[in-house]
């Protein structure tokens, strides 16, 4: 951007100057409104994610088959709700912020198959797509077994098509171990930032990995390129898909019943408040749709970003969306938080969430390692950082002094950590203390 332009953006959105500084940042988002009137932006329904919900059910009988590890759930990829008032001690302690409410962990980090939050969405396009395809074919009707797609016959029939996918590494994770269970060839592209064991566990699950110097941009453009060559391939697209944003959203529905079972109440005295981990936007954007859906407007949702990649606040704010980068402003997109490695959002979910959302804050890497750190001491759960740049909201929210909390529950998402191996996590909890 030249700087005549930037310094006219600036005069318009002040808010501009302390994201270019790297400050840590709290927006709350002057738009928001109820679900009623934001809903028909969303372009999409609650007969959409019903739809998403039936079609997880009929594949959770092959879940249950492929992965025994959801065979406890009968095949639905769930993820526990735990207090953590040790943990909101801690915060109080450390931050002199004493959040009233109760504070709680939605553990998207340890997911089945691929221990993040990218089970939900990732996992859920590419069963949408098997079953597009299977059905079409003939192998499958909508009232079979599912459990029948791991006969040699369906995938003989997969392993003629292919899947591609750009990534940091948590969405290639998934994508790529239940592509590869279903026989499907399949390539992930991924970005500089992505870890290295990320992409040892991929190949050895016989996942191609093409490697970049590059961002996610770029990563996600050379697989968008290398799949639009080859009829067979389909390509998944993370910054425009409906399907993943709806994977995501089931979740909704699904927490109002964990809720319920725990006795936990949300209603206009007792307000609840989730605050989500933002990268490109469609695993927050698609929780939160679900979340709106579920508790309507008794739910406040909340997106966390790195300082080094606030690309939503930044589309949001200055309603440019996806034109507009966070390099557009000199900012690097460099963060230990690679899920959160993204310097320009989805154009389709800040369009469609912008009138859902109460905010958008970011956090350091310093916060987000502190606070793994703090975690692991006070709860012994480890997350990987990306997973803790909720756990500065009920912070923030407090510190505002904008709501009535003292019936509130606060519900961190923590998306991803679970399968990071010991000595990796060593790495993260030396720096966390360091
Ligand atoms: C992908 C990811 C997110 C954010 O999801 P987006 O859909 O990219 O916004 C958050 N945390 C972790 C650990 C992730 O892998």
């Amino acid at each position: 951007m030249k700087n005549s332009t930037l310094a006219q953006r600036i005069a318009q959105f002040p808010l501009l100057e302390k994201l270019i500084a790297l400050e840590e940042t709290t927006w709350f988002n002057p738009r928001a409104t109820t679900l009623a009137e934001g809903l028909p932006f969303v372009g999409l329904t609650r007969d959409d994610v019903a739809a998403a919900h039936a079609r997880l059910r009929r594949f959770a009988p092959f879940l249950a088959k492929a992965f025994p590890e959801t065979a406890a759930s009968h095949g639905i990829i769930e993820s526990e709700v735990v207090a953590i008032p040790a943990m909101q001690q801690r915060l109080a302690k450390e931050t002199g912020i004493a959040v009233d409410g109760t504070l709680l962990l939605k553990k998207d980090s340890h997911l089945p198959i691929s221990g993040s939050i990218k089970a939900r969405g990732g996992i859920y396009e590419v069963l949408a797509h098997a079953e597009k395809l299977a059905l079409a074919a003939g192998l499958l009707t909508l009232t079979d077994d599912y459990s029948r797609l791991l006969e040699p016959e369906c995938q003989r029939f997969f392993s003629q098509h292919s899947i591609a996918v750009g990534s940091t590494g948590n969405l290639g994770l998934s994508i790529g171990i239940i592509s590869a269970r279903l026989g499907f060839k399949v390539t992930v592209h991924m970005s500089a930032d992505a870890r290295e064991w990320k992409k040892a566990r991929l190949r050895s699950h016989g996942v191609k990995v093409v490697e970049y110097e590059q961002d996610y941009g770029v990563a996600v453009e050379q697989g968008r390129r290398a799949a639009a060559d080859d009829p067979n391939c389909f390509f998944i697209d993370d910054e425009n898909s409906r399907t993943l944003f709806l994977g995501y959203a089931v979740a909704g529905e699904r927490l109002k019943a964990q809720f319920a079972a725990q006795g936990r109440i949300v209603d206009a005295a007792h307000p609840l408040f989730v605050y989500l981990p933002c990268g490109v936007g469609g695993g927050p954007g698609g929780v939160a749709f679900g979340l709106k859906l579920a508790f309507g407007d008794h739910v406040h949702c909340f997106f966390a970003e790195p300082t080094h990649s606030p690309c939503m606040l930044l589309g949001i704010y200055t309603g440019l969306h996806d034109n507009i980068a966070v390099q557009d402003l000199g900012i690097d997109n460099v963060t230990a938080a690679d899920g959160l490695a993204v310097g320009r959002a989805s154009g389709f979910v800040g369009r469609a969430m912008e009138r859902l959302l109460d905010g958008c804050y970011t956090l350091s890497d310093e916060s987000m390692y502190a606070m793994l750190g703090w975690l692991a001491q006070e709860e012994a759960i480890c997350l990987e950082p990306s997973a803790l740049a909720g756990m500065a909201g009920p912070l923030r929210i407090a510190a505002s002094g904008r709501y009535d909390l003292r019936n509130a529950t606060h519900l961190v998402w923590a998306t991803g950590g679970g399968m990071v191996p010991d000595d990796e996590m060593a790495h993260y909890l030396a720096k966390a203390v360091g």
